[in-house]
């Protein structure tokens, strides 16, 4: 008010141009998810138990025709509210598929699925028929959900999340620690993994921070659920997140998520890597 009636104008002026930039970007990624403008990143995990690339997990990109190359912070939100990210999310869990299947051994890939994929029919439809075209077997396909996809409490969720679980393919907790009730949704499904959020990884140097995931180890390994670190990134966090007992270790320490033919050759040079961590 003291500012005068400009300051509301301009507010309002604020207000639509952010609504026109929205609007725009919806009806880019409307036409990007027709033209197949994305593209996915594979980030290392690291066994540190045994030494060697446990999996990949595949992040994905847009490559808007006049922005450049996009991160799914600015879109993945979009995409979910518009519904889009049903035809995305199908198009990621076969490409995803298709790229593991030419990865050596038994290296895994993980997909991140939002919670809006569960809410809508297809996504077992979906993550079966990549698995059957890409011929990857079940257990080398990871899903990665965070707590928002439990926050609904249904049980058509859990009984579709069991159903996953029963084609083979593994179910992981991403981002654990940052949400309201963390705990509680341990109880709701057996989780294969449980993903440390890297704000924990990121203070692991902090007595209270180390006790927590000394203690999220010990919950994990009582459930039956491996424990990866995310978010390692300087090479003195290493010993902390050995020592507490994670099983594997993610992040820009071991390498950022990298395109295709960049992780071949990361992939090539793996055996010095592993052994170097
Ligand atoms: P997320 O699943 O927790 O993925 C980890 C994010 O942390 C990635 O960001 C990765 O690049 C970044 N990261 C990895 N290591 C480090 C590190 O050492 N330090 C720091 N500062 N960051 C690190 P990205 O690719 O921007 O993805 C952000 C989020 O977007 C993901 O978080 C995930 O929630 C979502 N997302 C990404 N790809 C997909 C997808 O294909 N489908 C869906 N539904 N969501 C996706
Ligand atoms: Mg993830
Ligand atoms: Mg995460
Ligand atoms: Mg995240």
């Amino acid at each position: 008010k003291a500012a005068g009636r400009n300051t509301h104008c301009f507010y309002e002026a604020g207000m639509s141009a952010r609504l026109a930039s929205r609007n725009r970007l919806e009806l880019d990624l409307r036409e990007a998810v027709s033209a197949g403008q994305f593209l996915l990143h594979y980030q290392p995990a690291l066994d540190l138990l045994h030494p060697a690339v446990s999996g990949c997990e595949a992040l994905v990109r847009w490559m808007h025709p006049r922005q450049g190359l996009i991160g799914p912070g600015e879109f993945i939100s979009l995409a979910e509210e518009t519904g889009l990210i049903a035809r995305l999310g199908g198009w990621i869990l076969r490409e995803a598929c298709r790229e593991a299947s030419t990865w050596p051994g038994d290296m895994r890939v993980a997909v991140n699925v939002s919670a809006v994929q569960f809410e809508r029919p297809g996504l077992e439809h979906n993550v079966a028929a990549a698995l059957a075209v890409s011929g990857l077997a079940p257990h080398r396909l990871e899903l990665e959900i965070t707590e928002s996809v439990l926050m609904r409490d249904s049980e058509a969720v859990l009984a579709c999340l069991h159903r996953l679980r029963t084609l083979g393919v593994r179910i992981a907790l991403d981002d654990f620690g940052t949400g309201y009730s963390s705990l509680s949704y341990l109880r709701r499904f057996p989780f294969d993994k449980i993903k440390i959020d890297r704000s924990f990884i990121g203070e692991i140097d902090k007595p209270e921070t180390a006790a927590i995931v000394r203690a999220i180890v010990g919950l994990g390994s009582d459930l039956g659920a491996r424990i990866t670190a995310e978010g390692v990134e300087t090479q003195d966090q290493l010993p902390f997140v050995r020592q507490k007992g994670c099983q594997e270790m993610q992040g820009y320490l071991l390498s950022r998520p990298l395109a295709a033919p960049e992780l071949r050759r990361f992939l090539a040079r793996t055996p010095e890597l592993a052994r170097a961590a």
